[in-house]
């Protein structure tokens, strides 16, 4: 995840509190001058992020690697409660693109009553969309693999500013799509090619774009039911534990040229978050998309049944034999 605005604005880094030293306060500045296009903080120096929860770890950091064994399917809702995810205005989104020097983001502009809204899954409130950014590689890996690139869009429960949504742990949503690369990508797989023609524009620190109007289903992954999600933390300064994690299994393409095109954009040697240790991580994934686990729970069941058959037979058979004998 990005710092926005702030690692570059002197003039916002005095306004804003420190908390506003994250991702998140992106469009929150579009009203300031930029004045200073060096970054506060570094991928190379994860030691040296501003914030406790960076230096000192935490309870729920992310980014993690998920063990597909490990997670929950949540038949009893214990952590997703709302039923399905359920996705408002992302068909035509009003943003603007900015390199700020960790990675390519497109905020969202306007009125916030116009900015695209999620709900539903582990999401009890409404959450607007802020802004949309790129890692690569990934962030999250999935059994120990990491993918070549990773989709963060950032959302801000919409009943808090985002300084008190900074301090609850339910106060921010990301939804993640991985980005997988292939040599040619077929018309009706997801992929990024909306994004692709502003990327030129955006190849170095402090270019931007505004008026841009991106179609953000398109780089939804296919299957919106089915996802990781847990409690987990910013992946960027401070770290803040209050991001509610929306992670699709599914990914969206890229080709090869795509992501030599992301690779040649100046933001450093990479931009992902070292993987952070399991501590009180719960990954559950929704219980209706999983249903072939309770049949193979099910059949396994039967199983059992079948050689607990097989060896009471068997064992009936040989004390007979020794009787016999
Ligand atoms: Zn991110």
């Amino acid at each position: 995840m990005r710092t926005v605005w702030h690692c570059f604005n002197t003039v916002i880094a005095v306004i804003f509190t420190v908390s506003f030293f994250t991702e998140i306060a992106a469009e929150s500045s579009s009203v300031a001058t930029i004045v200073d296009y060096e970054p506060l903080w570094s991928y190379d120096e994860e030691s040296k992020w501003p914030g406790h929860h960076c230096q000192e770890g935490g309870k729920r950091q992310s980014p993690i690697d998920i063990k597909t064994s490990d997670v929950i399917p949540d038949f009893t809702k214990m952590f997703i409660k709302y039923g399905p995810l359920q996705f408002s205005g992302y068909h035509r989104v009003l943003v603007s693109g900015i390199n700020n020097g960790h990675t390519i983001q497109f905020s969202s502009e306007g009125e916030e009553a116009i900015h695209p809204v999620v709900t539903g899954g582990p999401l009890k409130y409404l959450y607007r969309l802020e802004q949309l950014h790129f890692h690569w590689l990934s962030e999250h890996s999935i059994n120990g693999v990491k993918f070549p690139m990773e989709l963060h869009f950032v959302h801000v429960r919409s009943d808090l500013s985002v300084v008190e949504a900074l301090g609850k742990r339910d106060g921010l949503a990301i939804i993640s799509v991985f980005g997988n690369v292939q040599a040619e990508i077929d018309d009706f797989e997801p992929h990024v090619t909306e994004i692709m023609e502003y990327i030129p524009h955006l190849m170095n620190t402090g270019d931007r774009v505004s008026g841009v109007i991106l179609d953000m289903t398109k780089l939804f992954s296919p299957n919106k039911e089915s996802y990781y999600t847990y409690s987990g933390s910013l992946t960027s300064p401070e770290c803040n534990e209050a991001v509610i994690w929306i992670i699709f299994d599914e990914p969206v393409y890229l080709t090869d040229a795509q992501y030599r095109q992301f690779g040649k954009i100046g933001v450093g040697r990479h931009n992902f978050r070292s993987l952070q240790k399991i501590k009180h991580h719960l990954v559950f994934t929704p219980g209706e998309t999983r249903i072939h686990m309770p049949q193979i729970a099910v059949f396994f069941g039967d199983v059992v049944k079948l050689f607990r058959e097989f060896f009471r037979k068997i064992g009936t058979f040989m004390s007979n034999g020794i009787k016999s004998r």
